[in-house]
């Protein structure tokens, strides 16, 4: 099953992704690439545009609702890994709902995750 994100992206051009400035690399390499940040405040930086009025992270290439990928996915900042799409985990996740409902994409739901209702079909087999 492809994973709903990669043929997204509302969230990643809907929210401003901001975070402590250590998450970015200097120091501590394997950390956020610090020339697409922009400074938001002393102690906060941005992904670089997102803090604009209609946002878009330069890390996010392909076209909202079609097919996406982040570019910098396994040094993503932690905010970024926060955010839970809808029903993966159980539970609707309101950013991603938030994101998606901004782009007339529809909500996801219990359905697109089939590996969901494992758990549900296995107690059901272990009690039978
Ligand atoms: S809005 Fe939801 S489905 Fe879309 S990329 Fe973000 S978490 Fe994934
Ligand atoms: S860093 Fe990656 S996951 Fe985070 S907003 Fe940008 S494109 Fe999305």
């Amino acid at each position: 099953m492809e994973h709903p994100c990669l043929r997204c992206g509302a969230c990643c051009a809907y929210f401003r992704v901001a975070f402590h400035w250590s998450e970015a690399e200097g120091p501590s390499a394997g950390g956020v690439p610090f020339e697409l940040t922009e400074k938001l405040d002393p102690h906060r930086l941005a992904m670089r545009g997102t803090h604009a009025a209609q946002p878009r992270c330069v890390a996010l290439q392909g076209v909202v609702g079609e097919g996406v990928r982040c570019t910098i996915y396994t040094q993503r900042p932690s905010v970024c890994r926060e955010v839970s799409s809808s029903w993966e985990f159980g539970a609707p996740s309101p950013q991603c709902d938030k994101a998606r409902r901004a782009y007339g994409l529809p909500l996801l739901t219990a359905q697109d995750w089939p590996g969901a209702s494992q758990p549900g079909i296995a107690a059901i087999q272990v009690g039978a």
